[in-house]
């Protein structure tokens, strides 16, 4: 049986005191079950307060990206290795805000994914289309690519272990989700194309589904057969909604 999983995305909020409120609230609240993981993935400064407020909770914790590079003349950057001497078990990789943002490629993702993985990290490998590529139909063409880059550059057993999150573009942070059969509808070709090569790494591969989750949609989403929780912005910092969404998993 796969592991279902909700995890939160910090992305560039918090300050060590509202940090502090939060991480108390979910870690008195967010109880222990059997195949179910809940995470928060917080700015790198802030991974010290996440392992010293959460390592006696049921709540693990991570990184939203990592460096390519494990060490060298790479200013700014911070490896993988370096996230996990805190005790962190995930880091997401490929964000579209780091994809379009920063101008990741697929094949810079694929480099942080493997980067992850021999640090010891679960990496969350996030893949989705833009509005205008699910305009022009395109949607499963682009989340095969970004994962297939993925697959090509670290081979396909590099997804045992690890986890995948279909984010539409246009769902992240705007307030419009995907319909629960739209989300489904990708999941599942998501996980034919794995299971095309491999149906025991398919039937293991955890797939999240992120873009404007909350508590009051969150339960509809998980209950389709291929969605095994949920990748959280904007709803992860409240800490009502973000335990709302845990316990609809
Ligand atoms: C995200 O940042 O991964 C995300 C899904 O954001 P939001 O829930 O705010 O749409």
């Amino acid at each position: 049986m796969r592991n279902r999983l909700v995890i939160g995305n910090w992305k560039l909020n918090g300050g060590l005191a509202q940090n502090e409120s939060l991480l108390a609230k979910l870690a008195a609240d967010v109880d222990g079950r059997i195949g179910c993981i809940c995470a928060v993935t917080v700015p790198f400064p802030y991974l010290s307060q996440a392992k010293s407020r959460l390592q006696h909770s049921g709540i693990a914790w991570g990184s939203q990206d990592v460096s390519r590079f494990e060490s060298g003349a790479y200013t700014g950057e911070v490896s993988a290795a370096m996230v996990a001497e805190f005790g962190a078990k995930f880091t997401l990789v490929g964000h579209s805000e780091r994809r379009v943002i920063f101008c990741e490629t697929d094949a810079v993702v694929a480099q942080k994914f493997g980067s992850a993985q021999r640090a010891g990290l679960t990496p969350v490998l996030c893949v989705g289309e833009t509005l205008a590529e699910r305009d022009a139909g395109l949607t499963e063409q682009v989340v095969m690519r970004q994962l297939d880059a993925v697959i090509a550059a670290q081979g396909l057993a590099a997804l045992v272990g690890a986890v995948l999150a279909y984010e539409p573009v246009w769902a992240i942070g705007t307030g419009r989700t995907a319909s629960p059969a739209e989300a489904e509808a990708v999941h599942l070709a998501l996980r034919q194309h794995v299971a095309s090569v491999d149906a025991q790494v398919a039937g293991d591969l955890p797939i999240l589904y992120g873009g404007s989750v909350k508590k009051s949609n969150a339960a509809e989403l998980f209950a389709m057969p291929n969605i095994d929780g949920g990748l959280i912005g904007g709803a992860s910092l409240v800490a009502e909604e973000f335990l709302g969404i845990w316990a609809a998993l």
